[in-house]
């Protein structure tokens, strides 16, 4: 099946280049987002990612600053000329996120939420539709259809690695799921390396392995100051690992588009 493109402003999914997707876990505070968004640009990033409201295991962590995390995501993708992403948890906040935000992430835990699923495809915006950590492939592409089936088409599928027996490692990234749901579903594919792997020292070679798989781009956790971050430090780039990890990518990405014969990954 062929991917088909999807658009968010001037950011193309399954077009002819990776897309990648950079920011931070959390939307902590502006003059941190602009920092990281800023770096993020210069080094090779096409969208900025920020969640407002977080889905945290424990309810006393720190759950985001709700809608005015939106705002601060709106004014940096305008100092930035960068379409953002950022996660709806629950209906009441589509109606914020459609004046601050560009596409609508669902997260893991609420790829099971079908009400949900449903309003975000009648809102017409570009979603970003994770895996839920123990769904199955065709379970992921039916949460997709919900939103299809409403008239929005402009789903994007994140892998984000599923629970397995495996400990030293957060989730299991999935690799075989970028062929099958492009395949299966005509979906763009992005892969979420951070959250697969809860490591940092795994990111650079999970992103490779998206990439060579046919991932259509990849999602990277970026703080200024990874080890001070208030969710998911322990997998967050730097700055500078996260534009050393770009490079490779983008390298690897033209290589594969100009020597692989696309008989075998259709991009
Ligand atoms: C996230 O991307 O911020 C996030 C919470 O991821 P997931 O829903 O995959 O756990
Ligand atoms: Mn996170």
């Amino acid at each position: 099946m062929t991917v088909r493109e999807v658009k968010v402003g001037n950011v193309v999914f399954g077009g002819d280049r990776t897309v990648l997707i950079a920011g931070p876990c959390a939307v902590e505070g502006l003059q941190m987002l602009q920092t990281v968004a800023g770096a993020a640009r210069a080094g090779g990033a096409d969208m900025l990612r920020g969640g407002a409201f977080k889905p945290r295991t424990s309810p006393y962590s720190f759950q985001g600053l709700g809608v005015e995390g939106y705002r601060m995501l709106d004014k940096v993708r305008r100092e930035q000329g960068m379409p953002v992403v950022s996660e709806v948890m629950a209906v009441d906040q589509i109606e914020p996120a459609l004046e601050y935000i560009d596409m609508f992430q669902i997260g893991a835990r609420n790829m099971h939420n079908f009400t949900l699923l449903s309003a975000v495809g009648r809102a017409g915006v570009p979603v970003l539709l994770k895996r839920g950590f123990m769904a199955t492939v065709e379970e992921w592409l039916m949460a997709a259809e919900y939103v299809v089936k409403e008239g929005n088409e402009q789903v994007v599928l994140c892998e984000r690695g599923i629970r397995t027996f495996e400990p030293w490692t957060r989730a299991t990234l999935d690799i075989s799921s970028v062929p099958l749901v492009r395949g299966m579903g005509g979906y763009p594919v992005v892969v979420d390396p951070c959250h697969s792997s809860g490591r940092r020292d795994l990111l650079e070679p999970l992103s490779l392995a998206a990439i060579g798989a046919g991932a259509d781009g990849l999602m990277l956790e970026v703080h200024p100051d990874p080890d001070k971050a208030l969710s998911d430090g322990g997998q967050s780039l730097s700055v500078v690992d996260f534009e050393a990890i770009a490079d490779k990518v983008h390298r690897l990405d033209e290589w594969i588009r100009e020597h692989i014969n696309s008989d075998t990954i259709e991009r």
